[in-house]
């Protein structure tokens, strides 16, 4: 199996992270390893992908905590394993619950903050950046757990990068001119970059944020890409979960 990992979240010994990709899964192609149940995949496919994606990353499946996603920028404390509805990111500084996200193109972007031991995962498709919710995310994890942001360590992650991600000139204008450019008689919105911003003006610092390289419409063999498998694209899950005995 491959998963994508944060050198950076690494590093610190305190979480379980990992993003998943489309190889190592048992569903048909192009699904492979996907983690989604609304996808049109096989109920027992996606609990054995889940399971097998939870083994390798060293967790049990029932300790995911799970937003319904939704497209906004509202993000939610989660005390314990389950399903939340209506968000898009999550908090908390439980030990052994993984918050996740699920995507295909959104940016999955995971929070952490070293002093508190506290976690955030945040999905972050162009509503979502739009409305600025990895803004959200950092003010959840100063208001519930007195965090601070200059602590806090941040990875963006795969997504459908500036390269390839053509929009309509009705979404490009809900940003911020320096993260859209045009070619050709096409717009593209550089979805990772204006999140980066989101977690600059709170006060990350920029050596503590590290971006993946990885646009999900190019990496055809690797990631799961909505733009361009449409309907029949499966989805990666993210995760981060702090551990319940941190090794520096
Ligand atoms: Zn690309």
């Amino acid at each position: 199996m491959n998963i994508i990992s944060s050198r950076l979240l690494r590093s610190s010994g305190l979480v379980t992270f990992g993003i998943s990709t489309r190889q190592g899964g048992v569903s048909p192609e192009p699904l492979r390893m996907n983690l989604s149940f609304n996808v049109g995949d096989a109920k027992e496919n996606v609990e054995q992908n889940r399971y097998l994606f939870a083994q390798a990353l060293g967790f049990e499946v029932d300790r995911l905590a799970i937003p319904m996603q939704i497209h906004s920028n509202v993000v939610k404390r989660a005390d314990i394993p389950g399903s939340y509805s209506s968000c898009d990111g999550l908090v908390t500084d439980v030990p052994d619950v993984y918050l996740c996200v699920s995507v295909a193109d959104c940016i999955p972007i995971f929070l952490m903050d070293v002093d508190q031991k506290a976690a955030a995962a945040i999905h972050a498709g162009w509503r979502g950046t739009a409305a600025r919710i990895s803004e959200s995310g950092v003010e959840m994890l100063v208001d519930e757990f007195r965090c601070r942001p200059e602590r806090m360590v941040a990875f963006v992650g795969p997504g459908a990068g500036k390269c390839c991600y053509s929009v309509g000139e009705d979404v490009a204008t809900k940003f911020s001119q320096e993260f859209v450019r045009e070619e050709r008689g096409k717009i593209y919105v550089d979805l990772k970059a204006a999140n980066v911003s989101q977690l600059l003006d709170m006060g990350l610092s920029r050596e503590m944020i590290e971006v993946s390289p990885y646009c999900t419409i190019d990496e055809r063999n690797l990631l799961h890409s909505y733009r361009r498998d449409g309907a029949r694209s499966g989805r990666m899950m993210g995760v981060i979960g702090l551990k319940t005995d941190p090794v520096r």
